[in-house]
């Protein structure tokens, strides 16, 4: 059995004020969420706050990205283990929009999830393919050498740290959901790749997230399928109640 995790991102919003308050919302409406791993990811400023305010909640932190050395004169950049530092766990790597519009490579993710492996934290490895890349049927070999090249090189046994999201870059913040099947016949294929690289248990045990528009109103049919094991929510983990309510999924 797969713990299913639903994971915020709250991308370049909320002071850190404002996402205290909205993480305060939050706890007690997921309070009874059992059995689903619940991660919020703030922007960098507010994480340290947020980690004080979801101690002992069960709520698990996410940072957005981060850099793979660990210090140096690299200004701007943020390492893995001072995420940990500011209370993270798990952090986002290879989001579609770092790569659109910061340059960011399957090489680049590489290193960054090799790096946040290395210190304890779970890495969410986002791969998705664009509209064009759909239309001309490329949808596959995309998210197969995205794959290869994001997870190259990681020891087997560290699989345990690595979370996949399946964000299929024409649903992210536009509105449209890939259908029920679109999203499972992906993340079949996900599995299929990592059952090839790494061996069947460790494809058994992996979870895979779809993320594009998820809402209240879609998330039950998309985690009813056999190989969705969660979701990445943009938009609608901006407010608690829409955040909760696809959180509470199972009620
Ligand atoms: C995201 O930011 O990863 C995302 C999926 O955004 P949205 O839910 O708004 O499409």
């Amino acid at each position: 059995m797969r713990t299913p995790v639903i994971a915020g991102n709250w991308k370049l919003f909320k002071t850190i004020n404002e996402a205290t308050v909205l993480v305060n919302e939050l706890k007690p409406l997921v309070a009874g969420a059992n059995g689903v791993e619940i991660v919020v990811a703030p922007v960098f400023t507010a994480l340290s706050r947020v980690a004080d305010e979801i101690a002992g909640s069960g709520i698990r932190l996410a940072a957005q990205d981060c850099f793979w050395e660990e210090e140096g004169a690299f200004t701007g950049e943020v390492s893995p283990s001072l995420l940990k530092d500011a209370g993270c766990t798990h952090v986002i790597i290879g989001h579609s929009e770092r790569r659109q519009f910061f340059n960011e490579t399957n090489g680049s993710v590489n290193k960054k999830a090799k790096a946040a492996i290395s210190v304890g934290l779970s890495a969410i490895v986002c791969v998705g393919e664009t509209l064009a890349e759909r239309e001309s049927d490329k949808t596959f070999t995309v998210i197969e050498s995205q794959l290869m090249g994001c997870l190259a090189g990681l020891p087997a046994e560290s699989l345990k740290q690595v979370i996949v999201a399946y964000e299929p870059v024409w649903a992210i913040g536009t509105g449209k959901t890939a259908s029920d099947a679109q999203a499972q016949e992906v993340h079949a294929f996900i599995r299929g790749l990592v059952e090839k690289l790494f061996g069947k248990p460790h494809a058994e045990a992996i979870r895979i997230l779809y993320g594009g528009s998820v809402k209240p109103e879609n998330v039950k049919g998309l985690m009813q399928q056999a190989d969705i094991d969660g979701a990445l929510v943009g938009g609608a983990s901006l407010k608690a109640d829409s955040f909760a309510a696809i959180v509470n999924f199972m009620e």
